[in-house]
């Protein structure tokens, strides 16, 4: 379509859970490729493509110290986990003829780029989606907060945050009937009404940054490219 393209530059950050499907582990194939799709939509318009992925779908820290596991290397294993959600979306990216590379937070070579800013950057100009994998590389963070960093790095113009529902809601929308779905709210009542849009260290980040969360359904097909038209539903947190 000939509408104007809202954003030049975005990060998308999707939570690892968003590539199990409706298993109850690990990676769905039909579902990465899913969500492939959706990326290569909008990089069809000519959008620079950050993406961040968790990886909660194969490991989390907490899960792993509340079983006894020493804390640091719990979320070390976390950050590993992301690794491999970014390698099936990259493999699943190139399926589909879109460069991308793989950049880690933890130096592996044989397997990804390290990360290094200003190479991160040549690579959005050339049109090269750039996964950013390992989070931050540090232990007590999440990859919210990885997203909201790198975003900020990259001098992107939005977080895009996909998740199960269209938008940030007064309370759940698949619980309460009479939910109310915000427009626009702002990061401190985000903040102070525990809203559950991301941690609340990647939500002061992104205040301190003045990077817009765009919070938007990626069970929705066709959404992210919608959103980038200027069409759909969705919750700005600025
Ligand atoms: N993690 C970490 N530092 C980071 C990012 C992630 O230690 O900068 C670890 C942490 O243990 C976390 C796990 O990696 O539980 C997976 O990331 P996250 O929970 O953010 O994944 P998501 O919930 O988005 O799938």
């Amino acid at each position: 379509s000939d509408a104007p393209v809202r954003f030049k530059r975005v990060m998308l950050k999707i939570s690892g859970e968003a590539l199990m499907g409706e298993t109850a582990f690990g990676l769905h194939p039909p579902t990465v490729q899913r969500i492939a799709q959706e990326v290569k939509s909008v990089h069809d318009l000519g959008v620079e493509i950050c993406m961040v992925i968790g990886g909660g779908n194969i490991f989390r820290g907490l899960q792993g110290s509340a079983q006894g596991m020493e804390r640091t290397t719990a979320d070390y294993m976390g950050m590993l986990a992301t690794v491999m959600n970014a390698l099936a979306m990259q493999s699943a990216l190139e399926e589909l003829k879109i460069h991308t590379r793989t950049i880690s937070a933890i130096p592996m070579d044989q397997v990804c780029e390290p990360y290094i800013r200003r190479r991160a950057v040549r690579h959005l100009e050339k049109k090269r989606v750039c996964i950013f994998a390992a989070g931050t590389g540090n232990p007590y963070f999440t990859t919210d907060t990885a997203a909201t960093l790198r975003a900020s790095e990259m001098n992107c113009e939005a977080i895009f945050k996909g998740t199960k529902v269209d938008g940030v809601y007064d309370k759940d929308p698949k619980k309460f009937d009479d939910a109310k779905r915000y427009e626009t709210v702002s990061y401190n009542e985000a903040l102070a009404r525990n809203l559950g849009v991301m941690d609340a260290s990647a939500i002061a980040l992104a205040r301190d940054n003045r990077l817009p969360i765009i919070v938007f359904s990626l069970d929705e097909p066709g959404g992210f490219r919608g959103i980038l038209a200027g069409q759909g539903t969705y919750t700005t947190v600025k």
